[in-house]
């Protein structure tokens, strides 16, 4: 089992758009990271690259996974137009 450094919400991360990936500080003086692609995927673990320390992401997932919702199609009952 992991044990968390701490417990952070993703508003206290600091969002780069460029590498798409959230930072918070690290007490090693690195930063914590985990990339958007994580969070949508329902990863809450944000890694130093520097050390062992690992922390929980708290954030409301279906801020992230919206785009999971699938509607089913309607396209069973394809309406076919009458050649003539
Ligand atoms: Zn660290």
């Amino acid at each position: 089992m992991s044990v968390f450094h701490d417990e952070v919400e993703i508003e206290d991360f600091e969002y780069d758009e460029e590498t798409e990936t959230y930072y918070f500080p690290c007490p090693c003086g690195d930063r914590f990271a985990i990339t958007k692609e994580d969070l949508e995927n329902g990863e809450e673990v944000a890694t130093c690259p520097s050390c062992s320390l690992i922390v929980r992401v708290i954030y409301d997932k279906e801020d992230f996974m919206s785009g999971e919702i699938i509607p089913a199609p309607a396209v069973e009952n394809k309406v076919e137009l009458a050649k003539t």
